[in-house]
């Protein structure tokens, strides 16, 4: 199965599509986090992409795509895998039809306020790129997973926030029209807890 998972920054792209991999057995592929990882290791195509990751603008469809391709060639991707992230243009959207075969979109619905709202308190880790919220976090600032520190994103700052939005409506959101006409899209709330929203994930994927 080739998945896609669908949606504006915060609406849980990452946190669901990770739930269905491990249901799946099969590997998540995050752009984000990608490109985070070569900024980390300070590569040629992380210097080139620093500059527009920190201003919430979307990295060239040329240097994304390129990145893609090589990790979909990977074995573990020949049966299939989840893209969170990516596609995010309609570039790149007609650039995975000649790759792969998408079998089912899914769409995470949910409102700019929201969405503020969750990046307000999202955390992260650094070394693992799980996902945290302060609410559930209580005293706690390490990772569950890894025990590594988490941090604040960059890029999840509020003025950055409100620029990745106005990404995503202008470039991202015509998506859905255009997995919609090829009857792909499955739609899924993001209102209610976690559990909640994984169990109508999970229904959309049936
Ligand atoms: P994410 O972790 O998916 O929110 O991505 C963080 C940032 O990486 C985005 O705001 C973009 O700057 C860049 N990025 C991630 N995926 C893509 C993509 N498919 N196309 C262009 N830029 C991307």
């Amino acid at each position: 199965m080739y998945i896609i998972f669908l949606g504006p920054p915060g609406s849980g792209k990452g946190t669901h599509a990770q739930r269905v991999c491990d249901a799946m057995g099969i590997p998540r592929l995050s752009t984000g986090d990608m490109l985070r990882e070569q900024i980390k290791q300070a590569t040629p195509l992380g210097l080139e992409a620093k500059a527009d990751i920190d201003a919430g603008r979307l990295v060239p469809d040329s240097l994304v795509i390129r990145m893609l391709r090589e990790r979909l060639a990977q074995p573990d991707c020949a049966n299939g895998c989840i893209f969170d992230g990516f596609p995010r243009t309609e570039a790149q959207a007609e650039e995975l039809d000649t790759i792969v075969g998408i079998d089912v979109v899914v769409n995470l619905d949910i409102s700019d306020e929201a969405i503020a709202e969750r990046m307000k308190g999202r955390r992260v880790c650094p070394a693992c790129n799980a996902s945290y919220h302060t609410e559930r976090l209580g005293d706690k600032t390490d990772c569950a997973a890894c025990g590594t520190e988490l941090i604040l994103r960059k890029d999840d700052a509020p003025e950055t926030v409100l620029a990745r939005l106005a990404v995503y409506h202008a470039q991202t959101q015509p998506l859905i029209a255009y997995y919609t006409k090829k009857g792909l899209l499955r739609s899924v709330s993001t209102d209610g807890e976690v559990e909640a929203v994984a169990a109508r994930v999970r229904e959309a994927l049936r």
